[in-house]
């Protein structure tokens, strides 16, 4: 079973020019011209390890051709409806048109996974474009040259991430060698390979938090009630700071430092952007927060929105911790708790054990439980794990289930080695990066969040072949 990938965005932003590299062809005619009348067509598809089926949607009429727009949105909607997953395209080089935002509109009331692409990023002057792609709430931009075959690798991780892992790679192909060596991504943060598990983040700062959620969930009634008045006189310093974007207070002692973006909402109500608002104000929050707090309305829960958001902070490699909130309205607790704990694993398999506490924003019943979970994924989040005991584990995992010979030959571990925090990443050292199978990534993944407990956080592993 294997997924369908739509490529849609307006004429000209380069879809053919991809469409003709992902299936290895000179299938769709690519044209300077807009508007060029082309079918749409369906290919199988490949990148690096991941097959699929691809949809290109090149060929629409400008919309400016009014009589047109019907025959261009019916077909950009087909092939929206056909897909498991929509490659939204951006041409970086000319920036941002109202026509984007037209069929950026079409991708996001589908409600499904998208990534976005901003084509054309080796072209001078592309950072701009790039850069207003965010604006339009379909998450954060990917850089890529369809023409050059540039940053190809981020969208093959882009893809699996908006899809999820059990989706791109199905059990039945769980053992195929990847054909693809993950480029090791290090951070200005790498670790002294000798440090031990001290917090690496600094006590004496805020911890900066954001609320998030879809509209009417309760984030509002939330932040004021964790920062409200009465809080605050328990603190050293009285009275609260505020200014536009985030809020500071105290809890038990330790800065806080919140972003607010309820209060930015109540100043543009305009009832029609509310979705769209609350969108472009999550992405903004989650890259100014340390940890998120994701507010569920536990009387309708996990809507695809919410999934979005969460898809969201964990490609940003934010902690996140969820609250499901209006509990006082729930008379079956024990069961409901149970089910959306289920649910929870299921549906975030990538932050798996991810704190979730049930709350009341109203009756502030909760709220020291949710703050208690806030501060040790923050503390997960930070933490560094020794060499030394990384390899001491290690040995154990070979000795009991080390990875499969590939062509008869087997793959050879050498050593892990935790190269950065805020999310913790993890080099393995192996003899041919390009066989792991991407099932045995999982497995020391799940393992390395088991055994050194860390929940709640994204966790991003990287191989290299040794020196
Ligand atoms: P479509 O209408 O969206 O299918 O766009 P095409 O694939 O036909 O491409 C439109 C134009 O953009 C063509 O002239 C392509 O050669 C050019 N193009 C496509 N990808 C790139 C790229 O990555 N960089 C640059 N500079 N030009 C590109
Ligand atoms: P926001 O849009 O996410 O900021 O949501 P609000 O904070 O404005 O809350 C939306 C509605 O839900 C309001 O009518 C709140 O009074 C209500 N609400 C918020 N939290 C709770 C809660 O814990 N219990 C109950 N019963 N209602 C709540």
């Amino acid at each position: 079973m294997t997924f369908k990938i739509a490529i849609v965005g307006r004429p000209n932003v380069g879809k053919s020019t991809l469409f003709n590299r992902l299936a290895g062809k000179k299938l769709a005619l690519v044209d300077d011209t807009p508007g060029v009348t082309r079918d749409r067509r369906i290919h199988d598809a490949k990148l690096y390890d991941l097959r699929f089926d691809v949809i290109d949607t090149a060929g629409f009429e400008d919309a400016a051709a009014a009589t047109l727009e019907g025959r261009m949105r019916a077909q950009t909607e087909l092939a929206v409806s056909e897909a498991d997953l929509i490659l939204f395209m951006i041409d970086a080089k000319a920036g941002l048109t109202p026509n984007d935002r037209a069929f950026a509109d079409i991708v996001r009331r589908a409600g499904k996974p998208v990534v976005l692409v901003a084509n054309k990023a080796e072209a001078r002057g592309a950072q701009g474009g790039m850069l207003e792609g965010w604006e339009l709430g379909l998450g954060e931009p990917i850089p890529i040259s369809s023409e050059h075959g540039q940053g190809m690798p981020d969208l093959r991780e882009a893809i699996i991430e908006a899809l999820g892992e059990e989706r791109v790679f199905p059990p039945d192909e769980e053992d195929e060698p990847a054909s693809f060596v993950p480029e090791v991504l290090i951070g200005e943060d790498i670790a002294d390979p000798e440090a031990e598990e001290v917090p690496s983040y600094d006590a004496t700062k805020p911890l900066r938090i954001a609320v998030i959620g879809r509209p009417n969930a309760g984030k509002s009634t939330l932040i004021n009630a964790l920062v409200g008045e009465e809080r605050l006189l328990t603190g050293p310093e009285a009275g609260i700071t505020r200014d536009s974007i985030s809020v500071d207070w105290e809890w038990r002692g330790r800065k806080m430092k919140l972003f607010d973006t309820a209060g930015m909402r109540r100043k543009s109500r305009v009832q029609e952007k509310l979705e769209r608002l609350s969108v472009a104000d999550g992405i903004r929050a989650i890259r100014f927060a340390e940890v998120v707090i994701i507010v569920l309305d536990a009387t309708i829960p996990f809507e695809k929105q919410d999934l979005q958001l969460a898809d969201l902070i964990i490609r940003e490699g934010r902690a996140a911790v969820i609250a499901f909130n209006k509990w006082d309205l729930i008379d079956n607790p024990q069961e409901l708790l149970a089910e959306l704990r289920e649910k929870t694993d299921r549906l975030l398999p990538q932050v798996r054990g991810i704190r979730a506490v049930t709350v009341s924003a109203e009756t502030g019943r909760g709220l020291d439980r949710l703050m208690e979970a806030v501060t040790a994924t923050h503390e997960v989040w930070n933490r560094r794990i020794s060499t030394g005991r990384l390899n001491r584990w290690l040995e154990g995992v070979l000795a009991h289930h080390p990875p499969p010979a590939v062509a008869g030959r087997r793959l050879k571990i050498k050593y892990l080695t935790q190269v950065k925090a805020r999310p913790p990443g993890f080099v393995i050292s192996c003899s041919r990066p390009d066989a792991m199978p991407q099932s045995y990534i999982r497995y020391l993944t799940n393992g390395l969040r088991e055994s050194f407990d860390m929940p709640g956080v994204p966790i991003r592993i990287m191989l290299r072949a040794p020196e």
